[in-house]
């Protein structure tokens, strides 16, 4: 816990300096700040001690290697060699998958492999997609739609970060103290939180920390005629801004509402025509009920339940302004209760067969 030492400040030398040099510097230091010549005197008693351990480090070839290397991780430098051991390629059998103990270390004291990163929480611009129901109508006609989106816009007060730069608060990680520890092998580095220094920004209280705010925005879309089922409309810019005030873009995925008398087939549109069994059997017309109104069609002498018609182009919009067709199945039918009158002449064509 102590704060970083330079040793070889203490002693007055270089880092170049020669092993001759460091215990010189070592004796005329330690004679003028030894306890016997300065009595109750705290600042020198400190200093001594100071001089002793930077001498210990830097007179020891193995220590100062070490020191000059990891600084003030040195000593845990020392602990790791010590419980894992050297191994002949002179790296070490270290944990967690590092080849290298130095390239372990240096790693763990640069703060990376290990998720740290942190910085600005930046919340990119969004899209936003949604479904557009459209009547049959409007989907062949083109309209003009106005719809709610539940969007979100970057708050106000903190400019979407969600924290105040201005105001900061005790990291939560560290307690303040701006130290993170790897305790497993009782390294000290720095918070990853707070990066060290041990406060934080505070979160911001209008947006409670999230960054963004609800916002229920009106927009008007242009519908095109002729849109299919499933067409994605896009609106460039109308999606949820980001925290650098970029905006995503909206998509609409259109539903064409299709009135219940239809059944729909990809782009066709299938119409159950229930025809009179005399009008089956004699031929005539009948009034079909198409997307863009009723239409008369011709049904041949002879028809049977089931038979297919096509009146092209009267059903849904495909994608390339072309249009499906309406097909229309006949459903014949016959009278539950016939007249007297209708069964006599009935019965007449049956004799006469
Ligand atoms: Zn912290
Ligand atoms: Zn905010």
């Amino acid at each position: 816990m102590s704060g970083y030492k330079d040793y070889y400040k203490l002693l007055g030398v270089s880092r170049s300096a020669t092993e001759k040099e460091i215990k010189a510097a070592y004796r005329k230091l330690a004679r003028q700040y030894h306890p016997d010549v300065n009595p109750n005197d705290k600042q020198a008693e400190a200093k001594f001690k100071d001089i002793n351990e930077a001498y210990e480090v830097l007179s020891d070839p193995d220590k100062r290697a070490a020191y000059n290397r990891y600084g003030d991780q040195w000593q845990n430098y020392q602990r790791m060699r010590e419980q894992y051991g050297e191994n002949a390629s002179g790296g070490f059998d270290a944990p967690f998958g590092f080849g290298n103990f130095a390239e372990f270390i240096e790693n763990l004291l640069r703060g990376s492999g290990f998720g740290g990163g942190g910085g600005t929480p930046n919340t990119p611009p969004r899209d936003i997609e949604q479904t557009l129901n459209i009547t049959l109508e409007e989907a062949l006609n083109g309209t003009t739609k106005t719809l709610i989106l539940n969007t979100e816009e970057p708050c106000s007060k903190c400019k979407g970060q969600g924290a105040l730069t201005n105001t900061t608060t005790v990291c939560p990680d560290c307690g303040g103290t701006g130290r993170g520890r790897l305790a497993m092998i009782n390294v000290n580095i720095a918070c990853d939180r707070c990066e060290g220094r041990g406060t934080i920004p505070a979160p911001c209280d209008q947006c409670k920390g999230r960054g963004f705010l609800p916002k229920a925005k009106r927009i008007t879309v242009d519908v095109p005629r002729g849109v299919a089922e499933g067409q994605r409309l896009r609106l460039v810019g109308e999606g949820t801004a980001g925290s650098n005030g970029k905006k995503g873009n909206l998509y609409l995925n259109i539903h064409i509402i299709t009135p219940s008398i239809y059944e729909r087939q990809g782009d066709d549109l299938y119409y159950e025509a229930e025809i009179d069994y005399l009008l089956a059997i004699l031929g005539g017309e009948i009034s079909v009920p198409t997307p863009t109104g009723e239409v008369k069609m011709k049904i041949p002498s002879g028809t049977q339940s089931g038979m297919l018609f096509r009146l092209a182009g009267k059903g849904l919009p495909k994608s390339g302004s072309k249009v499906g067709d309406l097909m229309v199945r006949t459903k014949i039918t016959i009278p539950k209760k016939p007249t007297e009158a209708e069964k006599d002449l009935l019965e007449k064509i049956q004799a006469n067969r």
